[in-house]
């Protein structure tokens, strides 16, 4: 009997091992076009798995985290396969049967399941009150409370008085395999903000994941406040924007705003994407974040970029702790993210 339920037994065994998922994986690209680092291998090793004909080792289960859901090999599957939709059915699987993902992994959900994210002086900036816009912190908010600093100022400028929310989405624990966790912090952030005006957040995902699980809810991208573009507000600044991989109008749309504004933008080549599944992977490979901050550091050096803009809050952070604590890593220029870059355009 296989391992795996008989959805995702179907789906891995129609596989037919042409490898045109491979030519539009990051992870394989980053790693000089290893099979061993590719959506072909993890379905390949997860199909013998699923036979029995190896078992279930620490090493499968880390090997399974290679990838980093950035969804690029969705859509090119010639058998109408989705090869990272497969990979996190894996992980989820595994979960759901007691296989314990790797230890950095399974810590995932105390970090995760919100509360106290803002640094004390704001929650005195703007007190808690029912019926008016709220901002929603996320899982960026210890590691990197620059965001939520510049968020909550150019929110104040452009609505006045804003209400702060300090709940995760839960994305990430999706990212992990853990589905039913991801729904009920959704869910707590539903209800807990129930009574906002409407939801306002710095993360291009954690807007898709509520529009998306409840499109009754009326949640806006930061960017997407601001009505007029000041122009000639940005000058002398050449951006390279790292594009959120599941939502990459988003990084467009502020390439555009900012070019308006009178900065050169460019927006990063598509295998430099970053998004939430890259923060589980950082956590079981480090190896694959580091190889992708090497290479958005190459891109920009190599454009005369003198600032990235990640488009996801928590990829800021994340890829700037990186570039800031790895040898031979290094970025003369700024690192920046969607809210800072909001607020100098409303100074
Ligand atoms: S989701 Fe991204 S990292 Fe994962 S297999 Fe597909 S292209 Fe590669
Ligand atoms: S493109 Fe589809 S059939 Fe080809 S290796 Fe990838 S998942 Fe398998």
């Amino acid at each position: 009997m296989p391992l795996f339920t008989p959805r995702l037994t179907a789906d891995i065994s129609r596989c037919v091992r042409c490898g045109a998922c491979n030519s539009h994986c990051p992870v394989y690209s980053l790693h000089s076009h290893a099979e061993t680092k590719s959506p072909r291998s993890w379905i390949k090793l997860s199909s013998s798995v699923n036979k029995k004909e190896i078992s279930v080792s620490v090493e499968f289960i880390e090997f399974m985290y290679g990838c980093t859901q950035c969804a690029l090999c969705s859509g090119v599957c010639p058998v109408g396969l989705d090869p990272s939709y497969i990979i996190l059915k894996v992980r989820k699987e595994l979960i759901d049967q007691g296989y314990v993902p790797p230890m950095a992994v399974a810590a995932l959900p105390e970090e995760v399941l919100g509360g106290e994210v803002f640094p004390t002086p704001l929650e005195t900036v703007a007190p808690m009150a029912g019926g008016r816009p709220t901002y929603l912190a996320g899982c960026w908010g210890e590691s990197t409370p620059e965001v939520d600093v510049a968020a909550s100022a150019a929110l104040e400028r452009l609505l006045g008085k804003i209400r702060l929310g300090d709940r995760a989405c839960g994305v990430i624990l999706r990212y992990a395999g853990y589905f039913d966790q991801e729904e009920e912090v959704l869910e707590v952030l539903v209800r807990e903000n129930s009574d906002a005006r409407f939801l306002v957040s710095a993360c291009p995902e954690q807007v898709r994941a509520i529009r998306e699980s409840h499109p009754e809810m009326d949640v806006r991208f930061i960017f997407d406040l601001l009505e007029e573009i000041p122009v000639g507000r940005i000058r002398g600044e050449r951006y390279l924007i790292i594009p959120d991989c599941r939502s990459p109008s988003v990084g467009e749309k502020i390439g555009e705003i900012l070019a308006a504004a009178g900065a050169e933008a460019m927006l990063a080549p598509d295998e430099l994407c970053c998004s939430c599944g890259h923060l589980v992977t950082r956590r079981a490979q480090p190896d694959v974040i580091r190889r992708l901050a090497v290479g958005i550091v190459n891109e920009a050096t190599a454009v005369g970029s003198s600032a990235i803009l990640f488009v996801n809050p928590a990829c800021y952070g994340m890829i700037s702790e990186v570039i800031r604590s790895a040898k031979g890593i290094k970025f003369s220029g700024r690192l920046s993210e969607p809210a800072e870059e909001l607020l100098r355009l409303l100074k």
